[in-house]
């Protein structure tokens, strides 16, 4: 009944947005921050994936990213990223913003994406800023230019959010008649504000609660990959 919805106003929307989160990968296989497997349970991630852990703990920050580098490596998009690739290919889709930092929305084919909290992928110097390569973080090798310390591209806890991005996030979102939310816990403060900028109706596809989840119109509480399958055949229904 609930997708039936889903589906009803994704037709009737002029300009939709989605905002993705860990939930959204989960079914490809990548843990969100609430699974209980290795890393995750031996070290708090908001320590970890930290501008202090960076400074302080360089070993283990990097050891840290090289093991999620090779989850990610391992991985692929589910059917779930394919369903938003072709609805923005059909127009039912304007534009994806999400806080996961594996590229999984552009391996799938999604083209108009923002990310919020940057890709793993790309990898550059801590210290003077020069672009580097996966291949040689995983060999533990120093800035070719300055010796210094490489680093994935992503956003740590103790760093603000691109500043361009964040603004395309919210003027997207400003302007969406319908905003769809997957698989996040709203728990990471600025995102979590970004569904209350929207004036249209609000979508929340997410397995567990959230502190926000009164704010929405619908809520599925279903895994978001079999729930976008399940939509897209409703729609190919209709
Ligand atoms: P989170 O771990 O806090 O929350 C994930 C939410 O997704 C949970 O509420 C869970 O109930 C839900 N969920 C899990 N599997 C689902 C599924 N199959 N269908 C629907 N819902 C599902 O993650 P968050 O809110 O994205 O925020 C945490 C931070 O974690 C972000 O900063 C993000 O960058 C980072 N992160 C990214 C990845 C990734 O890139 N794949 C993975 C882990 C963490
Ligand atoms: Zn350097």
């Amino acid at each position: 009944m609930s997708l039936e919805k889903l589906v009803e106003l994704l037709k009737e929307a002029k300009h939709t947005v989605i905002l993705s989160g860990a939930g959204m990968s989960t079914e490809s296989g990548i843990p969100d921050f609430r699974s209980a497997e290795g890393w995750w349970q031996k070290y708090d991630p908001t320590q970890l994936a930290s501008v202090d852990s960076l400074d302080r703990n360089y070993e283990l920050f990097r050891d840290f990213y090289k093991y999620r580098l090779e989850v990610v490596a391992k991985c692929k998009p589910n059917i779930g990223h394919e369903v938003l690739a072709d609805w923005e290919n059909q127009g039912l889709v304007n534009v994806v913003a999400t806080q996961n930092i594996d590229e999984f929305h552009k391996e799938a084919g999604s083209k108009n994406i923002l990310e919020l909290h940057g890709s793993i992928k790309k990898i550059y110097c801590a210290d003077c800023g020069t672009p580097s390569n996966v291949e040689a973080f995983m060999d533990n090798k120093s800035c070719a230019s300055c010796g210094g310390r490489l680093r994935p591209g992503v956003i740590l806890f103790g760093e603000g959010l691109p500043q361009d991005v964040w603004a395309q996030v919210q003027e997207e979102i400003g302007k969406s008649d319908l905003l769809i939310v997957i698989g996040t816990s709203l728990n990471v403060s600025p995102v979590n504000y970004l569904p209350s900028l929207a004036p249209g109706k609000k979508i929340l596809m997410n397995l567990d609660d959230t502190p926000f989840d009164r704010e929405f119109d619908l809520l599925i509480k279903s895994k978001a990959g079999e729930s976008l399958d399940q939509a897209r055949k409703l729609i190919s229904l209709a």
